[in-house]
Order: C-alpha cells, then sequence, then structure tokens
C-alpha cells in the first residue's frame, strides 16, 4: 500500500547528473519545440573557454606588483599595532574622564569602530601571509600569519587552506567551499515538473553599464536586477508552495490544510492526508506543478 505525502527537500538540490542532463534534454526539447524563443529573451552567455590562460595575465602585469618585501610588509604590522595600542590606551581613559554616562558610551562605540577597523587591518594582512604575499620567504609568512591570526582568534593553517581552495575555485558551485554542496540524491529535475502549470515568462534581461562610460571609471560593469520579476519565473521546484491543486485533484476530498507546525519529526507541514481514507491513487503526486509530494509506502 502507498500512501501520498507532501515532501519537503532541501534548497539547491539537485539530482544525479545523468538523470538530471536526460531530462533537462528532454524537457528542452518539449519545450523549445512549439516556442523556439521567447520575446525579449538575452543571448545566452558564451561558454567557449577563454584564449588565454593564467600566464598571460600575469605577464601583463608590472613586475613590481609582484615584489614581496618582508621589512615593508613589517612596518604595517608595527603601524597597526601602533594604533590599536594608541585605541586602547586613549579608551582605558574613558571611565575615569568624569563625562556623562551617555558620553562615556558614545566614546564606547568611537573606540570599537577606531579599533575594529586597525585590527581588520591586522587581519587582513594576515590574510596576506596565507597567500604567501607578505615575504618572499615561506616561513615568515606562517610565522608571521599564524600570530597574527591566532591573537585574533581565527586558525590561521585551516583557514589559508580553506581560502586557498577558494580562490583556486572561485565561483565554482561545485568546488568553491563557500557553498554548501546540494544534495544530488535529493533533486527535482525538470522532468518531474508540470511545465503545462506555468505560464512561460520572458527572462529579466541583464543590465549593463555602457560600453563608452566603462572606460572612464571603476563602477561594476554588470548591474543588477532591478526588481524582484525574475523571481516570478522560479518554479519552486520540489517546495510546497500551499497552491491547493493537490487538495483540489483529490477525489476522496482527504486532503485538508493545516497549521504548520512541526510533527513528531521535527518537520513542519501545511497540508494533512487522512491515511485512513486514502486508496493510493496518486493523482495527487501526478498533479502537483512542483514534485511537492511522493508516494511512500505505509
Ligand atoms: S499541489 Fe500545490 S499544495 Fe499540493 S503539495 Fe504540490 S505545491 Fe503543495
Ligand atoms: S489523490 Fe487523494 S486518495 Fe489519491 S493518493 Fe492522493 S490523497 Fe490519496
Amino acid at each position: 500500500m502507498t500512501n501520498a505525502k507532501v515532501t519537503k527537500r532541501p534548497e539547491g538540490s539537485s539530482e544525479s547528473l545523468e538523470h538530471e542532463e536526460a531530462a533537462a534534454m528532454k524537457v528542452a526539447t518539449a519545450v523549445n519545440k512549439p516556442q523556439a524563443s521567447v520575446a525579449g529573451q538575452p543571448k545566452p552567455p558564451p561558454t567557449a573557454h577563454p584564449t588565454f590562460g593564467m600566464r598571460e595575465i600575469r605577464e601583463v602585469i608590472p613586475k613590481e606588483c609582484f615584489e614581496r618585501n618582508t621589512w615593508t610588509s613589517m612596518q604595517y604590522v608595527l603601524a597597526d599595532l601602533a594604533l590599536v595600542g594608541m585605541c586602547g590606551y586613549a579608551a582605558s581613559h574613558i571611565e575615569g574622564s568624569g563625562l556623562p554616562l551617555v558620553a562615556q558610551w558614545g566614546l564606547w562605540v568611537v573606540y570599537g569602530i577606531c579599533a575594529g577597523n586597525f585590527m581588520t587591518g591586522l587581519w587582513v594582512i594576515a590574510h596576506e601571509c596565507g597567500h604567501q604575499a607578505f615575504s618572499p620567504h615561506r616561513w615568515v609568512n606562517n610565522t608571521m600569519g599564524t600570530i597574527l591570526h591566532s591573537a585574533l582568534l581565527v586558525p590561521y593553517h585551516s583557514w589559508r587552506v580553506s581560502h586557498g581552495n577558494h580562490h583556486k575555485y572561485c565561483c565554482s558551485i561545485e568546488d568553491d567551499e563557500v557553498f554548501v554542496r546540494p544534495d544530488r540524491a535529493q533533486a527535482v529535475g525538470a522532468a518531474e515538473i508540470r511545465l503545462d502549470h506555468f505560464a512561460r515568462v520572458a527572462p529579466t534581461p541583464r543590465r549593463h553599464q555602457p560600453a563608452a562610460s566603462r572606460t572612464r571609471n571603476f563602477a561594476e560593469v554588470n548591474l543588477a536586477l532591478e526588481d524582484s520579476e525574475e523571481a516570478k519565473r522560479c518554479f519552486s521546484c520540489g517546495h510546497c508552495n500551499q497552491c491547493d491543486t493537490c487538495l483540489v485533484y483529490c477525489p476522496e476530498g482527504i486532503i485538508g490544510r493545516q497549521r504548520p507546525k512541526p510533527d513528531a519529526t521535527g518537520e513542519s507541514r501545511n497540508y494533512a492526508v487522512d491515511l485512513a481514507y486514502c486508496k493510493g491513487c496518486g493523482i495527487c503526486v501526478t498533479e502537483c506543478p512542483r514534485s511537492g509530494m511522493e508516494m511512500v509506502p505505509t
């Protein structure tokens, strides 16, 4: 016996690559046949690899940008330490200053902002140590990085390694460590979404700074979207958004709305199926536009 169940899938989950690609191809074919293009659809970005590599990029950067000088770097450390010390010394006089309490609180805020800025400077210097940019000597970089980061309660070596991976795989959702890798086993493939329940909506055109002004300022060239229109194209795949379709289609009328409070498993539910009367026909699951339900054996 199987019964219907409203499921919750983790945000950003994706299916096994082979299945997803096959499903995407099938759906792309089905969708694109009758409507090959949508009005206003922007050109897809180029997918070809660039014709230059890291060596070519390094060759056009001035050589002095790669010069590392231990003494120059140490001067920045000493300057920051002196500034942090001056802030601390000044702050040690706040309580005995005789100023009204409100003024003392204000001075503590000023202290926090100033000292925080200079300590961030120290953190950034330690960050450069992690990139081996503080000194040409690896042992100097790692020693200084360990001292500075430890003083700021940052584990230097583990951060150095994970941050190095972040730069190595920058913007890769698969390998960059700043992203939580999606759980492919929990994915909703394109083939599982009832596309006929959704109206086709043209993508919001990308915005760019005009080519003529790009050479005159350092403003971002790729501009953000202006409003939330693009969000309307989201299928909410795998996530119940309370459209009531299952409730309407159930021939037994046994799906009811519920308050979203957690059940015994800690999962909150917006709908409840009266399992005593569910005949397991699966119509609710078939009709759910975004694959938010599944049949489970009972
Ligand atoms: S049909 Fe609608 S209400 Fe029912 S599970 Fe799917 S998304 Fe949720
Ligand atoms: S449509 Fe109704 S009877 Fe059929 S499986 Fe879903 S809940 Fe059960």
